[in-house]
């Protein structure tokens, strides 16, 4: 009996200690804590921290957060670089857990490097670049450290080197791009056909040839020049390179005025050109070479391209005065207006043939009138000081017609006609004008062929004045 009695003792012990644990467990269960993540854990400079946190879990099952405490401690500050701590202390019923996790505030951002452009262009002759490398490097920890950059230039590339304070490089690659090739040059010096007389010397002005980029390559230039003076004809001089080729046309001619002595000896006729130079002037120029025939050109500097050819004409034995600079009627609002206008052209003049002009025509001759509707008397004014400091001024006793708008044939007859009967023989002309420009060989077949002189007009030439109408 005794032992019965001492078996039911421990078999209640045993049941009273199953139904205590059998409570706790269903209190408590097996309960798991643990941080999510790392133990250590790094973060960004200056950009907000989220830590993972941890989780709590009961028989493997995440439990209601309601149902324990959590105390969550730190001293993390995100604006300073260091180790820092965060702990959380969880409560659940009588039991507890300690967490802990190390945060590291590092630089880990790379300098932000910025260009204004994506590549940069470079001229191909000049080897410079045409766009300015520019760019900002802004760090999240150094700030601006775009003087910190290293440029190196490497096979067509900038590259962009930085590093920040705690070892974060950056780098970037800027393109550069070369402009096209410019094509090659090859082109005639001087005119295409040349007019040269018998047994003359003949030096051909050659061509231009070079590279795009303005290296002369004239050595590589095939020339056949077989101009022979002493023979009258049309001859060719060919240059080439590879299968480019260029020509210039070579007339070798006895002008008809050297030759003959005429019946209109002692006659000697001005022939005048006013408003160039211009598109046509070289065809002038060209004509009057074909006759030998020296004629005077009153210049303006209407036509900026062409006003080089000054020193064409005055280079070619033709005299060169002065018109205007401008051509516009508003220089007879005043003498100093005038004279402004008068000093750049000839400072042009100056330039383009070593010496200034003593002599001058009035745009719209010395008899116009437009210019009383810019200031009365002007006219008279200008002329009487220019007389007086030493400059003479032509208007003409033959007029071609052309400014008024003649036919070829009606140009033809007023200069031809006008040439027979005048005194003084300045004829007015204007190798602006096309039908003159055209004409022109014509004209001077024909004045030639009758044996005129023909002059240049000079301070002391014979000059015709109209009569002032202002
Ligand atoms: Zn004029």
């Amino acid at each position: 009996m005794v032992v019965v009695k001492k078996l039911i003792v421990i078999f209640s012990i045993i049941g009273t200690i199953c139904i205590i644990l059998g409570v706790l467990w269903l209190i408590y269960g097996r309960i798991e804590v643990k941080l999510i993540g790392d133990e250590k854990i790094l973060a960004t400079y200056n950009e907000e921290y989220h830590d993972p946190g941890f989780i709590i879990t009961k028989n493997d099952k995440e439990m209601d957060k309601d149902s324990y405490e959590v105390i969550t401690n730190n001293d993390i500050d995100i604006t300073k670089l260091g180790e820092y701590h965060l702990s959380y202390d969880i409560k659940y019923h009588f039991l507890s857990f300690h967490l802990e996790r190390i945060i590291n505030i590092v630089d880990d951002v790379k300098p932000d490097i910025n260009v204004s452009l994506e590549s940069i262009k470079r001229d191909y002759c000049t080897k410079k670049d045409k766009d300015k490398l520019e760019y900002t490097i802004i760090d999240n920890y150094d700030g601006d450290i775009t003087d910190k950059a290293v440029v190196e230039e490497v096979d067509d590339n900038y590259i962009i080197n930085v590093s920040d304070t705690n070892g974060n490089e950056n780098t970037l690659s800027i393109p550069i791009v070369l402009t096209e090739k410019p094509k090659d040059v090859f082109k005639l010096n001087g005119n295409s056909t040349v007019y040269v007389t018998t047994n003359s010397k003949y030096s051909d002005s050659g061509v231009t040839y070079t590279d795009g980029c303005g290296n002369k390559l004239n050595d590589k230039v095939n020339t056949v020049n077989n101009v022979n003076t002493s023979k009258n004809g049309e001859y060719t001089v060919t240059y080439s390179v590879g299968n480019n080729k260029l020509t210039r046309k070579v007339i070798v001619y006895t002008p008809s005025n050297t030759s003959n002595t005429g019946s209109g000896s002692g006659k000697v006729i001005y022939l005048t050109f006013d408003d160039g130079p211009g598109v046509y002037t070289e065809k002038v120029l060209n004509t009057l070479a074909k006759y030998n025939v020296k004629a005077t050109f009153f210049v303006t500097h209407q036509f900026n391209g062409y006003v080089p050819l000054i020193k064409k004409e005055y280079e070619a034995g033709h005299s060169v005065a002065v018109h205007s600079y401008t051509h516009n009627w508003n220089i007879y609002k005043s003498v100093d207006a005038y004279l402004n206008d008068f000093n750049k052209m000839n400072n042009d003049i100056l330039k383009y043939t070593g010496n200034y002009s003593k002599i001058f025509r009035f745009p719209g001759g010395s008899s116009n009138t437009i210019s009383r509707n810019y200031s009365k008397g002007v006219v008279k004014a200008i002329a009487s000081k220019m007389l007086n400091d030493g400059y003479q001024y032509f208007d003409w006793d033959v007029d071609s017609g052309d400014a008024a708008g003649a036919s070829r044939s009606k140009i033809y007859s007023n200069v031809v006609n006008g040439a027979a009967r005048c005194s003084k023989c300045i004829v007015l002309m204007h190798d602006i004008k096309p039908n003159t420009v055209n004409e022109l060989d014509n004209i001077l077949k024909t004045l030639t062929s009758k044996g005129y002189k023909f002059g240049t007009l000079s301070v002391n030439s014979p000059t015709v004045h109209h009569a002032i109408a202002n």
